[in-house]
C-alpha cells in the first residue's frame, strides 16, 4: 500500500547505513586484534587459550547448525515477495578446494572494494601479524614507526565504533520503519517465526553452556556450581550491559577475588577473549544466517554450510564486544552466501526480523560470549597451578 512506499526508505537508510559500516568495522578490528597480540606472549599460555578459543568456537557453530536443523528454522514461512523479486537462484557454487583457494586474495584491494568478505579477513590477519612482528623488532626506529601505525588503526577503528554508535542511535527508527513493512507486507503471521528462531537460539546457548563448558570444567575437576556461583556477577553484567568489553572489569574482579586466579593468566585470557572469543555470537550468527536463507528460499548446497561456518568463526573474531555488534557482522555472513539486502527484499525483510528481537538475543549472546572466556580462563589457570584451590574447596 501507499503506506509502505513512504515507511519504506526509513528503513532502507538502515540498512544501507549498516552495510556501509561493515568492511571498514572488520578490517581495522582486525588489524587491532591481530597486532595486539605479542609474538612473546604467544607462548605456552597464549597457545593453550587460542586452542581453546578455536575449539570452542568449532562446537558453537555445529551446535548452533544442529539446532537450526532440528527447528527448521525460517522453514515453517516463506516471505511473501511484495516485488516479485526473483526468489534467489540456485547458485551451484564452487568446488570444495576452489572455496578454500578463493579464501586467499590476488588483489587485497579488489577485495576490498568489492567486499569480499573472506578476503578481506585473511589479509586484515597477515597484515595484523605483520604489523606485530614488526611492533616488536629489535631496530628501536621500526618498533617506533610500527607503533605510529598501530596508534592509528586502533584510531580509525575507535572512529569507525563512534560512527557505529551513531548508527544504532538511529536504529529504533529504522527497526520500526522495517519492521512495520514486514507486518504490513507479511501479516502477524511472522510473530510465529520470530518466537521459534529465539527459541532456538536460546537452546543453542543452553547446549552449548551445559556441554561444552560444564563438560570441559568438569574434565578439568572444576566444581561447576562453585564456578556459576563465583561468575554469578559478570553474568548478570553481561545479560544487562549486553557488551563483553563493558564486563571486562567484572569479569577480572571475579577471576581475581571469587577464583583466585593468578593476575599472569587472566590479565592475558579476558582481554584476549573479550575480543576474539565469541561463541554466543557465532551460534546467533550460524543460526539467523539459515533462518533468513531458510525464509527466502534459498536451496542451501554443502559450499553454503562450509561459508557459513568458516565466516561465522571468523566474525565473531572480528565482532567488537559492544552491544549490537553481531548485528553487523550478520549483514557480512549473508552477503558471503550471495545474500545481499539491499537489492534483495525479501532478505530485507527477513534480516529486520531479526533486528526486531536483536536486543533479546544480544543479552543471551554476550553472556555466553563472557561465560566461555571465564571457562577458558578457569582452565588454562587450573592446567598451570596458577588458581588458588583452597578458594574452590570451601
Ligand atoms: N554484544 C556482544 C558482546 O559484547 C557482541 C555481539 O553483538 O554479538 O559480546
Amino acid at each position: 500500500g501507499p503506506e509502505i512506499v513512504v515507511i519504506k526508505p526509513l528503513g532502507d537508510v538502515f540498512l544501507r547505513l549498516l552495510k556501509m559500516i561493515v568492511v571498514p568495522v572488520v578490517m581495522f578490528t582486525l588489524i587491532v586484534g591481530a597486532s595486539s597480540i605479542s609474538p612473546s606472549k604467544m607462548g605456552k599460555i597464549g597457545i593453550k587459550v587460542i586452542v581453546y578459543y578455536l575449539f570452542t568456537s568449532l562446537f558453537a557453530v555445529v551446535i548452533g547448525l544442529i539446532v537450526s536443523s532440528l527447528f527448521g528454522v525460517g522453514r515453517n514461512l516463506g516471505i511473501d515477495n511484495p516485488n516479485h523479486n526473483p526468489v534467489v537462484t540456485v547458485t551451484e557454487g564452487p568446488s570444495f578446494s576452489d572455496t578454500f583457494l578463493n579464501i586467499i586474495p590476488t588483489n587485497p584491494f579488489e577485495a576490498l572494494s568489492s567486499g569480499n568478505i573472506l578476503q578481506i579477513i585473511f589479509f586484515a590477519i597477515l597484515f595484523g601479524i605483520g604489523l606485530s612482528v614488526v611492533r616488536h623488532s629489535e631496530d628501536k626506529k621500526i618498533r617506533e614507526s610500527a607503533n605510529i601505525v598501530f596508534n592509528i588503526f586502533e584510531l580509525c577503528s575507535e572512529i569507525f565504533f563512534k560512527i557505529v554508535y551513531w548508527i544504532l542511535e538511529y536504529a529504533p527508527i529504522g527497526v520500526f520503519a522495517l519492521i512495520a513493512v514486514v507486518f504490513g507486507t507479511q501479516g502477524v503471521k511472522v510473530l510465529n517465526s520470530m518466537l521459534s528462531v529465539t527459541v532456538a537460539i536460546y537452546i543453542a546457548f543452553l547446549a552449548h553452556t551445559i556441554l561444552v563448558y560444564f563438560g570441559l570444567l568438569s574434565l578439568f575437576k572444576i566444581n561447576v556450581s562453585a564456578f556459576i556461583k563465583k561468575s554469578k556477577e559478570a553474568i548478570i553484567t553481561a545479560f544487562v550491559t549486553r557488551s563483553s568489553s563493558g564486563t571486562l572489569p567484572v569479569s577480572m574482579d571475579v577471576s581475581e577475588k571469587e577464583m583466585g586466579i593468578s593476575k599472569s593468566i587472566y590479565s592475558f585470557t579476558l582481554p584476549v577473549g573479550a575480543t576474539i572469543n565469541m561463541d554466543g555470537t557465532i551460534i546467533y550468527l550460524g543460526v539467523c544466517a539459515l533462518f533468513i536463507a531458510n525464509m527466502v528460499g534459498l536451496d542451501l548446497t554443502y559450499f553454503h554450510y562450509f561459508t557459513i561456518i568458516v565466516v561465522s568463526v571468523l566474525a565473531s573474531i572480528g565482532t567488537a564486544g559492544v552491544p549490537s555488534a553481531g548485528l553487523i557482522m550478520l549483514v557480512m555472513v549473508l552477503n558471503s552466501i550471495g545474500l545481499d539486502m539491499n537489492t534483495d527484499v525479501s532478505v530485507s525483510l527477513a534480516y529486520a526480523m531479526i533486528l526486531g528481537i536483536d536486543a533479546i538475543l544480544d543479552m543471551g549472546r554476550t553472556c555466553l560470549n563472557v561465560t566461555g572466556d571465564l571457562t577458558g580462563t578457569v582452565i588454562v589457570a587450573a592446567s598451570e597451578d596458577e588458581i588458588n584451590k583452597d578458594i574452590w574447596a570451601q
